[in-house]
């Protein structure tokens, strides 16, 4: 996890929140590869979950919502984490998270001093809108972006004349005041969220369960991920929410070990439940070709987008051993070892750099009128400064799938170099075949 966050400090992925100031907490600050990471793995997932099922829709809806939300949905009454605190050197613990043996004892498990009483501690940010900062002004930062589907269900089956089955789809910030926020962006205070809530009929909650569960690892196996660093882990009596009738973990096997990428839930018709309770709306579906009404069972995929970047970030690294390389042209080599980041073309930042072997003779300015054309179609990157090979390097390290040389031949032949990432092999092609090409190899691509 060392090599992963420093690597994507140096190569401005990720940066700590405030870090002149000694840092924030919880926070993180996404730099321009990053933010380009994290993009593309929301376009993947909105793309995934949208544009490929005729029966999910879109939404965004406003992390700030009406207070009783969060009294309908549980989260004031209950959602908190165990806290206990150690009298001796300070630390803070979450209690399900240190040994019982410390626990029963009271001890610290790291200093040993006297452990604080188990108290219950509420996850959500707490704030007042208005001037006043009375109880009837407080207001919360959402903790989940689950309850803005529900509360706009009504409002989606009317305005887009949905039938059941049908699903929402929505990717946004979610806050929550986490005791422990170590393991860089695994868990922290701010977050983001790419949730999905499946609205089926009540006696067809498990096959629809089943299906998603089906669909949410085969979108990961589609990414290109390491399938043996997944399993499923289905929560136990003790672990399940209390809305939950069934639910499943995807787990991805962190450097830190086995953790929760992401949830499928059955969620029952709890949600829609309370919502009617606590709105005095009647949140019945009514079928119109049977006349039935119900209250609609929710399937839920619920995956952290930030969790994910990590996940990927931790997935693409790798260190290998190379013999030298040198491009056409070129009498270079390089050293040994390249730390390369295998992402998949569709999800990396940069898919095309543009690299002039030399930047006199007319080569700079020609690899900038390739980069142009390349622009449109593709996030480009231009790089005129070292050693090739050691270009290629930097290049991989970004997790660049496709590096395009232009050489002297392009000056005669309109031909350049293309390398691809993965293998370092380097094939010749005609700068009018450039773009289908690279088209054609992300298409293809295979890890
Ligand atoms: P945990 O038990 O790890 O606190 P959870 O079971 O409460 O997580 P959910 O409420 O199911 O998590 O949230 C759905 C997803 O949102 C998680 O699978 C995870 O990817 C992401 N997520 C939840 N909390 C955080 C956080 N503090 N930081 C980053 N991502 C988070």
């Amino acid at each position: 996890m060392e090599k992963i966050t420093s690597l994507a400090k140096r190569r401005g992925f990720v940066f700590q929140s405030s870090e002149i100031y000694g840092g924030q907490n919880g926070a993180w600050d996404y730099g321009p590869l990053g933010v380009e990471l994290k993009n593309r793995i929301a376009q993947a997932w909105w793309k995934e979950m949208t544009q490929l099922h005729d029966d999910i829709v879109g939404l965004d809806a406003a992390i700030l919502m009406h207070p009783r939300t969060w009294e309908a949905s549980g989260h004031v009454e209950n959602f908190t984490d165990p806290l206990v605190d150690c009298k001796k050197c300070n630390a803070r613990f979450r209690a399900d998270q240190i040994p019982p043996e410390n626990l029963a004892a009271k001890k610290c498990p790291e200093c040993g001093g006297e452990l604080t009483d188990t108290r219950k501690f509420n996850l959500m940010f707490k704030t007042n809108i208005g001037p006043a900062e009375d109880s009837a002004s407080i207001i919360y930062l959402r903790p989940e972006t689950a309850q803005g589907i529900y509360v706009n269900y009504k409002n989606i089956i009317q305005s887009n004349r949905m039938k059941i089955p049908f699903g929402i789809a929505q990717i946004g910030k979610a806050f929550r005041n986490e005791i422990v926020t170590k393991n860089f962006i695994f868990r922290t205070c701010e977050f983001e969220q790419m949730e999905m809530q499946f609205f089926v009929k009540p006696d067809t909650d498990v096959e629809w369960f089943n299906e998603w569960k089906k669909r949410r690892w085969a979108y990961y196996e589609k990414l290109g991920v390491k399938m043996d660093h997944l399993r499923w882990h289905q929560h136990g009596p003790d672990e399940l929410a209390h809305y939950a009738k069934d639910a499943y973990d995807i787990e991805y096997l962190f450097p830190m070990g086995w953790r929760e990428l992401e949830g499928v839930h059955n969620r029952t018709n709890y949600d829609l439940s309370r919502h009617t309770q606590y709105s005095g709306k009647d949140l019945q579906y009514i079928d119109q070709d049977s006349n039935e009404r119900y209250i609609p069972f929710i399937i839920e995929t619920s995956a952290g987008l930030t969790r994910n970047v990590l996940m990927i970030l931790c997935d693409a690294y790798d260190e290998e051993k190379v013999a030298s390389e040198k491009n056409a042209g070129s009498s270079e080599g390089t050293d040994d070892w390249r730390t390369v980041l295998r992402f998949h073309p569709a999800l990396a930042p940069i898919t095309v750099a543009v690299l002039p072997l030399m930047k006199k003779d007319g080569l700079a300015e020609l690899a900038q009128d390739i980069r142009r054309e390349l622009k449109e179609d593709f996030a480009t990157d231009y790089d005129q400064g070292g050693a090739i090979g050691r270009r290629y390097r930097r290049q991989d390290e970004a997790g660049t799938p496709f590096c395009v040389t232009i050489d002297y031949e392009t000056k005669e032949n309109n031909s350049v170099t293309l390398r691809f990432r993965d293998s370092m092999e380097q094939i010749r092609v005609n700068r009018a075949e450039l773009t289908a090409h690279i088209r054609k190899a992300i298409k293809e691509y295979k890890r």
